[in-house]
């Protein structure tokens, strides 16, 4: 069965917009961009357009290379304070001439909405409530509840230990009691590993590196990957088309986990307004 990350994502979004009408005060969500990466750009105006359409105040910094450490340092902490901002995200990567640890750093845990900051990392890897997950790991597991997959006992293989998918996934799918294998580059013969997994997570960016055979029959397959081809079409990191004559569930790439990042990072925003506006 194909998994729609479109679907699902949209029965959040609209579920979201109906919540939202109920306020006069509207949840507002910063976005920095500080980078000249083509994809960073598209991402971000979906970001905008989808705050727009919640209703959400959507404010959006973009700057190009002159840009320094002290200027943006000033522009988070105006955002730490500034009562009408509930969710503060800085597009990743960031110029390399900035210190990215640093400027995720001062951002203010409760405005985390990407659930980046190590007080919030520390809390998710502890089991505990962060403020904010982190939005593509969380869509992950939404999707697999929106399907009734279930995940405690399973053998769940994370392809991928990237701080802002791999390892926060893993964390996830470990506190909803699966039995946990982190895969990376070094990794030795994956294909053991693969083989005995329940649920595969694959987050590399490596195109077809899941193949049929790689994959036990049943399996559940969530493709994280976006690779953009030569002929401009986006794959992800699993051969789709043949994967999905074996697994019991498969994401698409496109239509699949991306839509599910876009949805939660719009709920964590709305999730942070309510944290803000408790009485
Ligand atoms: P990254 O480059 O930071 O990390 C990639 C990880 O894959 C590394 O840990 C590396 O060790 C591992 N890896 C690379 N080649 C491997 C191999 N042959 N075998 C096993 N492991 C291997 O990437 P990232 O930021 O985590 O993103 C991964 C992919 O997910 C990219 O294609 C990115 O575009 C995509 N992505 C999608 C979404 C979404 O919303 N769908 C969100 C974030 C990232």
């Amino acid at each position: 069965m194909i998994i729609d990350g479109k679907k699902v994502a949209f029965l959040i979004l609209e579920e979201l917009k109906e919540k939202v009408k109920k306020f006069d005060k509207k949840p507002g969500l910063a976005v920095i961009l500080a980078n000249d990466d083509p994809s960073s750009r598209i991402y971000v105006a979906s970001k905008e357009k989808h705050s727009l359409n919640l209703g959400y105040k959507s404010c959006v910094y973009r700057f190009d290379n002159s840009i320094t450490q002290g200027k943006l340092t000033e522009l988070i902490h105006e955002l730490n304070e500034n009562p009408d901002i509930n969710g503060i995200l800085v597009q990743l990567p960031l110029y390399s001439h900035l210190n990215e640890s640093e400027i995720i750093e001062l951002i203010d845990p409760r405005k985390d909405v990407d659930g980046f900051h190590p007080f919030n990392i520390g809390k998710l890897y502890a089991g505990f409530n962060p403020y904010a997950v982190c939005c593509t790991p969380k869509g992950i597991v939404k999707l697999l509840k929106a399907y009734n997959i279930k995940i405690e006992g399973k053998n769940a293989l994370v392809i991928g230990r990237s701080n802002i998918v791999g390892k926060p996934v893993a964390s996830l799918l470990s506190n909803e009691n699966a039995t946990v294998t982190l895969a990376h580059s070094k990794t030795q013969n994956l294909k053991e590993y693969t083989k005995n997994a329940d649920i595969i997570v694959s987050a590399t960016g490596k195109a077809k590196l899941i193949t049929s055979s790689m994959v036990k029959k049943g399996a559940v397959v969530i493709d994280v990957g976006i690779i953009k081809q030569d002929n401009g079409r986006l794959v992800g990191d699993v051969d789709f088309e043949k994967v999905k004559d074996v697994a019991s569930y498969i994401t698409p790439v496109p239509g699949g986990v991306g839509p599910m990042t876009i949805a939660c990072l719009m709920e964590n925003t709305f999730e942070l307004f309510l944290l803000h506006n408790k009485r």
